[in-house]
């Protein structure tokens, strides 16, 4: 498994329009390195202290994303230099961003998870409660919302993950037109993992989270 051979394949597929974030969690720094070396520059994270230790030691051009469950009292190792949070479901942790984005004088961009998937256990939003955080961002100035994000049932039937994918496309642009119609920023749907972004990429995905299609497979005590 060469990742600089895998990072040329996948962005030769991809549309210009798509941003590749390559998912690191569980690989150790010296792969990230390689991918960094490759040219490579935005990385997922799932875990904050993983995130915050692995941010020490690269190099600090690299943009960081967090892409999973974040706990409110894990923000403060992500705060100062994450570059996205794709993860955003409550206003608790809204109010939790904004607090350490004040502290470090800065505005964090987020994106809003919603709950597309049939599992019960994923995180997410539905319409009303994407709607209700925002009506509340007026009390968190230091949160910008850059749109969407969402993941798919994980199965075999394509018609299924198409429809899901389908139906982010549809709140993106429902609150696009309701809440963020002149706000340039609010443009991406983050959708499509290693085993469905070619599906998420037809149905307007703006940004693909590949780890095992950049890194390998996880080992599995270590699998998210
Ligand atoms: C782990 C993870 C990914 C990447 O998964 P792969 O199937 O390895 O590409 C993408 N998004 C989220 C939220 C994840 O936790």
């Amino acid at each position: 498994m060469n990742i600089k051979d895998n990072l040329e394949k996948i962005k030769r597929e991809l549309p210009a329009n798509v941003k590749l974030v390559a998912v690191s969690k569980t690989k150790p720094a010296e792969m990230i390195l390689e991918a960094y070396d490759a040219g490579h520059r935005v990385f997922g994270e799932n875990k904050a202290q993983e995130l915050s230790q692995k941010h020490e030691v690269l190099p600090k051009d690299i943009e960081w994303h967090f892409i999973g469950h974040l706990q409110t009292n894990k923000v403060k190792y992500i705060a100062p230099f994450v570059s996205l949070i794709h993860s955003v479901d409550s206003i608790k942790l809204m109010k939790e961003i904004n607090k350490h984005a004040v502290k470090n004088n800065r505005i964090i961009d987020c994106l809003l998870q919603f709950h597309i998937a049939e599992e019960s256990t994923k995180f997410g939003l539905n319409l009303e409660e994407a709607e209700h955080l925002i009506s509340a961002l007026k009390d968190y100035p230091n949160i910008r919302f850059t749109g969407v994000m969402g993941m798919a049932t994980n199965t075999d039937d394509k018609t299924q993950v198409r429809r899901e994918f389908r139906q982010l496309h549809y709140y993106f642009k429902y609150l696009k037109e309701k809440y963020f119609k002149d706000s340039g920023y609010f443009k991406e749907i983050s959708m499509g993992m290693s085993g469905d972004y070619k599906i998420a990429v037809e149905e307007g995905s703006t940004m693909v989270r590949l780890g095992t299609a950049v890194f390998g497979a996880r080992n599995y005590q270590n699998k998210q």
